[in-house]
């Protein structure tokens, strides 16, 4: 699905004014933590519209019928063949070990190993897919309610049987007014009702960075399209479990606030050369993904910022190598994440 307003890319209102065009990701990033924000304003990357992946069953087609039963299709043959492989060796099996030799019996346990070793890859995700298929068939078509500004759980297969179409945008979305570009990770169509769809890892309760992300989807949405967008989905990824947040006046203020504070938070850096200060509370930064170590791979791990890459800051040492995290790299410093508070904390006896 095209952007209409791509080509205003270079025209823009908030550039006229030397204001900085953020991407949906980095403002959210910038509310959750001013460091977090210009890590990822330095990397220059798209707004991926979800949180990293992190599900086993990530790669599996959970939310679109047509794709889970073309899944289906492509893997029930499989097991069906490792099936009937499970019975040949077992009928061959019997006919050695009772014609044979009695030995033959530890070759047929050994060919059945490596049978059920390969099931107990290929079923799970059938399983999980049959499910899926199983809900999809029996929702019934439900939809939350306009007139109410409240937050609404809703089921992904509920909104799909109201007859809400699943899409993609091909590329971000941009408006020169706002300044913000960013794309869902999917949106629900119907005619001309789209809903932006953020697909979040945690099941933790929304934070404002959320809030704003979805009004920022809404209204693109329908500044680009010309379409309604009278609410969005944060749906919690490996589920079919979403919480409906309406575009509401608040929420577009909360917008405001929100942007707001990232661009002045980008234009102090760039003005005073000072980096931000990490959080008041060293809590954020226990679980953060920012200042999450990784083992240290040459060429491979560093932080590019700006188009360059910087050298590590390390952590702690193990076995394993060097762990770096991305925060320590942009900021040179260690934060401190529950990970190396662990390492670099001295046990007491
Ligand atoms: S590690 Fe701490 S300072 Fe760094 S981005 Fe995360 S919360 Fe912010």
């Amino acid at each position: 699905m095209e952007n209409r307003v791509q080509s205003h890319r270079f025209t823009t209102t908030q550039q006229e004014r030397g204001l900085p065009v953020l991407g949906i990701h980095v403002m959210t990033e910038l509310e959750y933590c001013p460091r977090a924000g210009v890590v990822a304003y330095g990397e220059g990357r798209d707004d991926p519209g979800e949180d990293p992946p992190v599900e086993n069953l990530d790669y599996l087609p959970l939310y679109d019928l047509s794709e889970i039963n073309r899944e289906l299709n492509q893997r029930c043959p499989v097991v069906y063949r490792w099936l009937v492989l499970a019975a040949a060796v077992i009928v061959l099996t019997l006919i050695l070990t009772l014609l044979v030799r009695w030995y033959f019996i530890f070759c047929g346990a050994i060919g059945l190993v490596v049978v059920i070793a390969a099931l107990i890859d290929l079923i799970p995700p059938i399983i999980t897919l049959v499910r899926c298929r199983a809900n999809a068939m029996s929702a019934q078509p439900r939809t939350p309610d306009p007139d109410s500004p409240e937050d609404e759980v809703v089921n992904w297969w509920e909104m799909r049987r109201s007859g809400f179409e699943i899409g993609a945008y091909k590329e971000a979305l941009f408006d020169a007014e706002l300044g913000l570009k960013g794309k869902p990770w999917k949106i629900l169509r119907d005619y001309d009702v789209v809903i932006p769809v953020f697909k979040r890892n945690s099941s933790k309760p929304l934070h404002r960075q959320d809030y704003a992300r979805i009004a920022a989807y809404c209204q693109l949405i329908e500044r680009c399209e010309g379409v309604t967008s009278p609410y969005g989905l944060v749906l919690q990824a490996g589920t079919h479990r979403a919480i409906a947040i309406k575009h509401t006046a608040a929420a577009q203020e909360t917008l405001r606030v929100v942007l707001e504070q990232a661009r002045s938070i980008i234009r102090d850096m760039v003005t005073s050369g000072q980096d931000p200060l990490p959080p008041h509370s060293t809590g954020l930064c226990r679980n953060c993904p920012i200042g999450y170590p990784r083992v240290y791979r040459p060429g491979e791990t560093e932080l590019i910022s700006n188009k360059q890459q910087l050298p590590i800051v390390p952590a702690y040492q193990t076995v394993r190598g060097v762990f770096h995290s991305k925060c320590g790299d942009r900021f040179r410093w260690v934060p401190r994440h529950a990970r190396v508070e662990r390492r670099t904390t001295p046990q007491r006896r």
